[in-house]
């Protein structure tokens, strides 16, 4: 049952009665960090005329819009090291029908860009952090940018951009450093979210928390502590706010919390793949519609035709399904 009419501002819903209205774009697959869990030191980046254009995304972004997707997330790789990302990111916040442009960074280029991000009016940024430890920054992250991080963060305290802090717990990596990282939302004005880690790619190789792993160690050091009920973005992110705490702390609960009968979202992928769910490995490639002579029509009848297959509910907890298991590393898919 799709309530499409061609006009922005419509209703997609999806085969399972889902509303679809936000898409993750990957506007990179190259990053400046190499984040054990992520990507391998050595990783062939994605050819030049491989990568879709921003032309071609922002062409994209039209059908989507059209389709009822008004909200979108940039991505990576790291979004900002691709040359032109803010233009970009100024031509997609001012297409008619957008409601919502937010990106999510490593925060090593950050805090040279925040004056121009807070002019484009960048709905949000979530800034991805997993340690306070320099040391341990660089082992897991194989690079020496924790410093550069933590000034962007400290910078955006004065810019008026909502932002959040990802973390991904690791047994054994990071996870003394709990408490630690949940106190920047009693320091700072920022939501602090722990992701579930998931079997993506290198995920596989790294045990994480889940949610109730994690509000029990916060019940015993904060039972004051309360369930936030108020809507803090577009996700599957859920709360509690801590007294005498600034921000909240969120869970990204992606394995154990399955919250597929809720997700709003499809993936752009930066060679043109539009995916339907992280698990699967399905979607449709649009850098060939765009490429050839298919018209406008008929490459938004194909987006919205694969959007309505979009699969009810992803399977990580099963052994790996031969076919359909999305083989692509997070680097490759943008989180
Ligand atoms: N480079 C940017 C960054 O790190 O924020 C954007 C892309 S990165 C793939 C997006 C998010 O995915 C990061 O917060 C990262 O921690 C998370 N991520 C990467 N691999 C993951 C995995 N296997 N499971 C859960 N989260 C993962
Ligand atoms: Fe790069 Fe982000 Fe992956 Fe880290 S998580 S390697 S910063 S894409």
């Amino acid at each position: 049952m799709d309530s499409l009419n061609g006009k922005a501002g419509k209703t997609m819903i999806d085969s399972h009665g889902r509303k679809i209205d936000y898409m993750r774009i990957s506007i990179t697959d190259r990053c400046n960090l190499r984040c054990q869990y992520c990507m391998p030191e050595e990783l062939p980046s994605i050819g030049h005329t491989e990568i879709l254009r921003f032309e071609e995304i922002l062409e994209i972004c039209r059908h989507a819009v059209s389709l009822g997707i008004t909200k979108f997330k940039v991505t990576g790789g790291e979004p900002l090291v691709r040359k032109g990302c803010l233009s970009f990111l100024r031509s997609l916040k001012t297409m008619p029908g957008v409601e919502q442009v937010t990106i999510t960074t490593n925060g090593v280029l950050l805090k040279s860009c925040l004056s121009q991000l807070e002019d484009i009016g960048i709905d949000g940024i979530n800034i991805s952090l997993d340690t306070l430890n320099p040391e341990i920054y660089e082992k897991m992250t194989r690079r020496n940018e924790f410093s550069q991080v933590w000034d962007a963060i400290v910078a955006t305290q004065a810019s008026k951009i909502r932002t959040k802090i990802n973390c991904v717990l690791l047994k054994g990596i990071n996870d003394h450093e709990f408490f630690d990282l949940i106190h920047l939302a009693r320091d700072y004005q920022l939501d602090v979210r722990f992701i579930e880690i998931m079997p993506i790619g290198y995920g596989k190789g790294f045990e994480g928390f889940d949610k109730k792993d994690l509000l029990e160690k916060i019940a015993e050091k904060y039972p004051d502590y309360q369930v936030e009920h108020r809507v803090h973005g577009n996700g599957p992110a859920s709360y509690v706010n801590i007294p005498g705490f600034k921000g909240c702390v969120g869970f990204i609960d992606a394995i154990h919390g399955k919250f597929c009968d809720q997700c709003n979202r499809i993936r752009l992928t930066s060679d043109g793949i539009l995916k339907l769910c992280l698990y699967y490995e399905n979607g449709i490639d649009l850098k060939k519609y765009l490429r050839s002579e298919a018209s406008s029509e008929e490459i938004l009848a194909a987006m919205q035709k694969t959007i309505m297959k979009k699969p009810l509910e992803h399977q990580f907890h099963l052994t790996a399904k031969e076919g359909s298991e999305e083989l692509k590393n997070m680097s490759q898919i943008g989180g």
